[in-house]
């Protein structure tokens, strides 16, 4: 397997939340190759324009964003609020990590605010599992254009929005990266999605998206006795590798 971390999450700006000061560390410490994907290309997030207009700015925005980190990036054209478990998003998926072959992958954790998240977050499972098994899309009379994985990559679930569940339970990471020195990068980032301040502020109550990550990555910070932090939980289940990849790489905390 490659060097090669992907994140594939629902939304643009949800990596720029939640994982990118990991990746970032991945790029520039141990030389990884990284990607960004999306379930959606964001087309529910505007009061002002249409799906469609709000669909190409923010796909605009992704790739900036994820350009800024040095990361490329990809859009699964699933919609905004309809992202659901399926056969065909499942395929999607699979073939996007048959493409880019990662050995880790981030995704949203199982329990987390949003359907779109919980829904990517079960199709991501599903998909690492699916991705290296030869008959699930390389089966007799199909032609792909990449070759299933070689095995199942290290699956890393990110914090959910806030920490907590739709109980409001705290959801505790089971370790945490120190991003401290890519805290800016995270920013810049995230700053390149600027459609999303207004919007966020008329929906979400939230001032300020930057001021926002920063919040939530210093609580994180905190917890680990640094000034920023990520949380993770790696998927552990049965077949599934079993050592901590990233918290080996990047010293878990
Ligand atoms: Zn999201």
């Amino acid at each position: 397997m490659k060097n090669v971390a992907l994140a594939i999450l629902a939304h643009p700006d949800d990596a720029e939340f939640l994982c990118a000061g990991t990746m970032r560390r991945l790029l520039a410490e141990q030389k990884w190759d990284i990607h960004v994907a999306t379930m959606t290309p964001g087309d529910c997030g505007s009061a002002e324009h249409t799906p469609e207009q709000i669909a190409n700015i923010r796909r605009a925005e992704g790739h900036a964003g994820a350009e800024s980190l040095g990361a490329l990036y990809y859009c699964l054209e699933e919609r905004d609020l309809r992202v659901i478990y399926g056969e065909a998003v499942l395929e999607k998926v699979a073939r996007l990590l048959n493409r880019v072959r990662p050995s880790v992958v981030f995704t949203h954790s199982p329990d987390d605010y949003h359907l779109d998240h919980e829904q990517t977050s079960k199709i991501v499972r599903a998909a690492t599992f699916a991705a290296p098994i030869p008959n699930f899309l390389h089966g007799p009379g199909h032609r792909e254009s990449h070759e299933p994985l070689d095995r199942i990559p290290h699956l890393y679930y990110c914090d959910p929005l806030e920490g907590k569940d739709s109980f409001g339970q705290p959801i505790r990471p089971a370790f945490r990266i120190d991003i401290t020195s890519v805290i800016d990068a995270k920013a810049t980032m995230l700053e390149c999605h600027e459609s999303q301040r207004a919007w966020l502020r008329k929906h979400h109550g939230v001032d300020s998206l930057v001021e926002s990550m920063k919040d939530w990555s210093a609580t994180q910070g905190k917890a680990a006795g640094v000034a920023y932090a990520e949380g993770f939980r790696q998927h552990l289940g049965h077949s599934y590798p079993q050592d901590n990849l990233i918290g080996e790489l990047l010293g878990s905390l």
